[in-house]
């Protein structure tokens, strides 16, 4: 066969082109962000396929996500030009599937078995629970979710949880896990875990079946290798083991789901397990500027136990990466928006960018909050990627239900959505003896809940808890229509229903980030009058999303961002207890933290062109103030390399170093210890005076300074629920008023009255 050309050499450099040459043995290509991997990994799949080598459906690719996946494909096509046939590319979940759909038997399945969502999957180990006569309270089904779900990824069927792991759940665990496992089987289903623990129990167990697939399989390649688990590790190696054609691509500093089991050793064990491995290391980065790729290095090279590696670039040095503190999350986000804005102008000599080019990372989802409300508010396009938008997650939406029901009891679907949510006894049956009670009386399903109970037309336990509920819609109706503080009201509505202790109670590691969702939900209540406004601004929002703009700014978790490049990236809510995290933070030893540490790495080395990190130096929780330091990975970052931008003052003139206020701010400011500590200091001392670049636009300003108040700083004022205090700052007709019993609060002007004392 003459040879074809090869031209997705050409843009390759030597020891790109060394990786994708070495066909056969074991490769691992072990680089930091942005040499080129991916890339060199997709040119050798072209490769194999261009020489011969091998046929489409011998080679196999794995990636992390179904969209690195997708992306591979069309890079693999482009590059062939023509499409003869596609090599096997997927996230290992996606594989795994199809090669479980053909042995299904093998495992006691069928072949058309369902995989449960998490719903069912929680109803069923409850089920078990209740009748193994554990208390279900103190040992909850999410948990046993959770710890299974880690023995799969460790690849322990439950013959192989070692005794020593299985001491919850009074030592019957794996007594649970496998009757759980049994059930799943007479069911015909398996749970997302079961897909690669099952083809692994198949490979193991059926050697017959493993020489087909290594037969078949005669090239496989691996990217983002660092966060593959267990399970994922034996996997692989089972499938490669007889052709021994195997690439791995990955970077140490960038393993960054440890607390999902990935192990990092897996990279520093490819040597033993193929010996004769051929190493290949990339240095040249081709990603970022020189300043953005050293603020990345200074601030891994705070990590112990890194294999360690050169980066450099021949790109032209570019701007700094920037640095600024804002007052709070919200001016944080106004800040980034009118960035964004004038980014797409065009600012600082950078060229115009369309907001496909920009970036907002962040390191919790309920940071997305603040940033999706003030694009919505200023009309700025933005898509979230991998997760719902903010007011579309199940707790934001079960939540935003019951205010609804609190605001107009005759909400039928809001009354459906949370009657039974939390638990409240009241399933289906319950609920259709509702239901069919208000239809015969044409009447609301609140009414028609009402009508049943006092025709003792329900029993149960759930008529004693339906009847609760009812009051509690009630008394929450009642005080909508006095003059009330919508912020308390939210807050009580969640307690009194059960709800927040819903997520308190719940053990999943998706339960934490629920409850800061829901405080982000209350902080966002703190914008408007009244439950209802807020009710409004949702709707409106939720109506706006079949806009299709042609551009949108990305919004995304650190994690989602993995393999991916924007040319414009922002870095909010670096602080200490949010970036690093409150949990990596509170674990004894550094292995949290230096986590933490590799997922900022990621973050920065994400950005081409422009990088810009922030902090707010405070958090509004609960309506309270919490004072936040600036994240220690602030201070490693090489000051050489960054420029720290001192923010337009939002009445006037500039205020200071990194948000520090000059005018009123300044009473605030004094509230707030932060501006002592060490780092801010450091901070300030760093920071340039060159005013940043955009003044503040004057639209923002009215929209502050409209609605002033009669209030002047300084001035005593009485509120109703929270006693005396003294007006520390305001803007536009709220008040933030340090109350002499209930602490720091914002307050709407007209619910509090000028006091004497
Ligand atoms: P990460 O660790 O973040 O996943 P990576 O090592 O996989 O990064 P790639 O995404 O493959 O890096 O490449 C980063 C950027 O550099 C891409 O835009 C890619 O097109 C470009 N690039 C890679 N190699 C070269 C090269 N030899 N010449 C020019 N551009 C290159
Ligand atoms: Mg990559």
């Amino acid at each position: 066969m003459a040879a074809r050309p090869q031209p997705y050499l050409d843009d390759l450099n030597p020891a790109q082109r060394a990786a994708v040459l070495a066909l056969d043995g074991p490769v691992l290509m072990l680089a930091g962000a942005g040499t080129g991997k991916t890339k060199a990994l997709t040119a050798r799949i072209v490769h194999l396929l261009n020489t011969g080598k091998a046929r489409p459906n011998e080679i196999l690719a794995v990636t992390f996500t179904n969209k690195a996946a997708r992306e591979m494909k069309d890079r693999v096509a482009r590059m062939l030009g023509q499409v003869e046939g596609m090599p096997w590319m997927g996230t290992f979940h996606s594989i795994s599937v199809k090669i479980l759909r053909r042995h299904a038997e093998l495992v006691g399945l069928k072949s058309n078995f369902t995989i449960l969502d998490t719903d069912d999957q929680l109803r069923l180990l409850k089920q078990l629970i209740v009748a193994a006569n554990i208390d279900e309270k103190r040992w909850p089904a999410r948990m046993l979710a959770g710890l299974i779900d880690t023995w799969k990824n460790r690849a322990w069927t439950p013959q192989k949880v070692p005794a020593s792991e299985a001491s919850a759940y009074n030592n019957r665990g794996t007594e649970l896990y496998d009757q759980y496992q049994a059930r799943l089987r007479a069911l015909n289903a398996t749970d997302f875990g079961d897909l690669l623990l099952h083809v692994v129990t198949i490979f193991q167990t059926h050697p017959d079946v493993l020489a087909q697939y290594q037969r078949w399989l005669k090239y496989i390649l691996v990217d983002e290798y660092q966060d593959t688990n267990v399970a994922q590790y034996l996997w692989l190696r089972l499938l490669a083991q007889s052709h021994r054609n195997i690439c791995c691509v990955g970077d140490d500093d960038q393993s960054i789901y440890g607390w999902r089991g990935a192990e990092v050793g897996n990279i520093l064990r490819f040597e033993k397990d193929f010996p004769g491995a051929e190493v290949v290391r990339l240095e040249q980065n081709y990603r970022s500027t020189p300043h953005i790729l050293a603020a990345a290095s200074g601030v891994i090279a705070s990590n112990a136990g890194r294999l360690g590696k050169t980066l450099w670039t021949d790109r032209d040095e570019g701007e700094k990466v920037r640095l600024i503190g804002h007052w709070d999350g919200e001016e944080e986000a106004r800040w980034i928006g009118d960035e964004v804005e004038s980014l797409q102008r065009g600012t600082r000599g950078l060229e115009p960018h369309g907001l496909d080019d920009m970036a907002i990372l962040v390191r919790a989802s309920h940071q997305m909050r603040a940033f999706e409300d003030r694009f919505l508010t200023i009309g700025l396009p933005y898509r979230v990627i991998g997760g719902p938008r903010f007011y579309e997650r199940l707790e934001i939406r079960d939540a935003m239900a019951y205010f609804r029901l609190a605001v107009s009891p005759d909400d039928d679907l809001a009354f459906e959505r949370v009657v039974n949510t939390p638990k409240r006894g009241l399933g289906d049956k319950a609920q259709q003896e509702i239901q069919r009670e208000a239809r015969a009386h044409g009447v609301t399903l609140l009414e028609g809940a009402r009508g049943l109970l006092a025709r003792a037309g329900l029993g149960g336990k759930g008529a004693g808890q339906l009847r609760g509920f009812i009051e509690g819609v009630d008394r929450w109706h009642a005080l909508t229509l006095t003059p009330h503080n919508h912020i308390a009201l939210a807050e009580q509505i969640l307690e009194e229903s059960g709800y927040t202790d819903m997520w308190q109670n719940d053990k999943t590691p998706e339960a934490p980030g629920r409850l800061e969702n829901l405080k982000e939900l209350v902080k966002a209540l703190e914008q408007f009058e009244n439950l209802q406004g807020f009710l409004e601004h949702v709707a409106l929002i939720m109506d706006n999303e079949t806009e299709e703009a042609a551009q949108k700014v990305s919004i995304m978790t650190l994690h989602a961002a993995k393999g991916l490049e924007f040319p414009i990236v922002f870095l909010p809510g670096w602080e200490d207890g949010l970036f690093p995290s409150q949990r990596s933070m509170d674990e004894s030893g550094l292995k949290g933290v230096e986590e933490e540490r590799r997922l900022a790495y990621v973050g920065i080395t994400r950005a081409e062109e422009l990088c810009t990190i922030s902090f707010a130096a405070n958090r509004r929780v609960y309506g309270q103030w919490q004072s936040a330091l600036p994240s220690r990975f602030i201070d490693e970052l090489p000051e050489a390399h960054v420029d720290v931008l001192t923010p337009p003052g939002l009445y006037g003139g500039g205020y200071g170093a990194a948000g520090i206020a000059s005018t009123s701010m300044d009473a605030r400011v004094a509230n707030a210890n932060v501006y002592n500590s060490p780092g801010w200091k450091r901070l300030q001392d760093r920071a340039s005076t060159r005013p940043v670049s955009q003044p503040r636009e004057q639209r923002n300003v009215t929209i502050d300074l409209d609605a002033v108040s009669s209030f002047t700083l300084g001035d005593r004022v009485f509120h109703q629920k929270f006693g005396y205090g003294a007006v520390v700052a305001i803007e536009g007709d709220k008040l933030d008023v340090d109350f002499d019993k209930a602490g720091m609060k914002k307050i709407v002007a007209r619910f509090v009255v000028a006091a004497s004392q």
